[in-house]
């Protein structure tokens, strides 16, 4: 086993023997436990069959809007690159099997001309998958020839700042990115080194004390630059403080923000399982997913993917090369992905594993104190 591995164990082993695993299944469920319930669902029997069907009918009423595909995805993932410079353990990019390489330029500007004639009002593309979109050589021809062919597309990056030199942060200013998120996860050197395996705390925070100081110089809030922290076990109730130590820095700098979200499982290829913080309740049902009705994600390679947590592509209806994003979205394979998610029968592999689609009963939501509110912005 390697040394991380080995290492990141020893620290999860070492948390739980500070008694901090959460209870589960207790709130008056007992009953229902006997009455309905195996390990894992209330699908089972009847009652839970009922629960489930009332559920999702409410579900799908409220948010009608989530379920009408339309002739394009709202939001688009592209993966400029699927190399990476860390092992973070949260990760499926450690084990990925599909060959890791950077996305052709050519690639992305047939997908930035068929978007400019049939889709110029795309909301958001994203520009990263699984890895560090830095990485790729090309980086500022292609942000440049996006920014010019969708001027209205809030162009986002998600970045992990670990080796990035100034001139590659130049590139992203400089070529009209309208957004830059970095995950930071910790400022305790020996929390951040284990959960971003492979980067050293001091080097990204110089990195970030760099886009700081752009933006400081500039007239401008964009691009908008928000800090993330990842939820895990490693970093369970290191909330307040990251707040308190970001809250310091920003102050004073145009379109920043703290944001946080809970470690999920990437549809069962997370590496490390260990590290998720499990909700209180262990009863849950399983919910239609509105990810396949608005998303897609292409990844480097050009096949195009109904869900961004598909780190192999098994979802893929097709590959840029030979056809276009229309033609993906619209396809027959994609229906009846999309079918299936609404009426959460997750018959295809990927959708049987994620944890997403779960609405765990009695423990919906985290509690306020658990989460950073989004994009809380200065
Ligand atoms: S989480 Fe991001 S930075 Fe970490 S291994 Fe995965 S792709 Fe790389
Ligand atoms: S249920 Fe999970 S794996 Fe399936 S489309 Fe939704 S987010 Fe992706």
């Amino acid at each position: 086993m390697p040394e991380q591995n080995r290492e990141l164990k020893n620290r999860v082993r070492e948390i739980r023997s500070h008694g901090s695993v959460r209870g589960q299944g207790r709130n008056g469920l007992a009953l229902l436990g006997r009455m309905a319930i195996d390990e894992s669902t209330l699908k089972l029997t009847w009652l839970g069959g009922t629960v489930n069907a009332l559920f999702n009918w409410a579900y799908l009423r409220s948010r009608r809007s989530y379920f009408a595909a339309g002739a394009y995805p709202s939001e688009i993932f592209l993966e400029l690159t699927s190399v990476c410079n860390l092992k973070c353990p949260m990760c499926p990019h450690k084990t990925m099997k599909r060959k890791a390489g950077h996305l052709e330029t050519g690639l992305a500007e047939k997908l930035a001309k068929e978007l400019s004639q049939h889709h110029p009002m795309l909301r958001q593309l994203g520009l990263h998958g699984f890895g560090e979109a830095l990485l790729h050589p090309e980086l500022g021809t292609i942000l440049s020839m996006l920014r010019r062919r969708l001027p209205t597309t809030r162009l986002s990056v998600g970045v992990n700042l670990a080796s990035a030199r100034a001139e590659q942060i130049d590139v992203m200013f400089d070529n009209g990115i309208t957004e830059i998120g970095v995950w930071i996860d910790s400022i305790r050197e020996e929390t951040y080194e284990v959960q971003r395996a492979g980067a050293k705390l001091k080097k990204t925070l110089e990195a970030v004390e760099y886009v700081l100081e752009r933006k400081r110089r500039s007239e401008s809030a964009y691009p908008l630059f928000h800090i993330g922290m990842i939820l895990t076990r490693l970093n369970e109730g290191q909330i307040e403080e990251f707040v308190r130590f970001w809250r310091e820095r920003l102050r004073g700098v145009r379109g920043v923000g703290l944001y946080s979200t809970r470690a999920h499982n990437f549809a069962g290829e997370m590496c490390e399982e260990d590290l998720l913080l499990r909700p209180r309740s262990r009863y849950y049902v399983n919910r239609p997913c509105s990810m396949p009705f608005q998303q897609v994600l292409i990844l480097s390679s050009g096949e195009i993917c109904f869900c961004c947590y598909d780190v192999e592509g098994e979802t893929s209806a097709g590959n840029l090369r030979e056809m276009t994003l229309g033609e993906a979205w619209r396809s027959e394979k994609a229906r009846r992905f999309r079918e299936e998610a609404a009426r959460t029968e997750f018959r295809a592999g990927l959708c049987k594993r994620c944890e997403v689609k779960r609405f765990h009963l009695l423990d919906g939501r985290p509690k306020p104190t658990e989460y950073i509110s989004y994009r809380e912005t200065f």
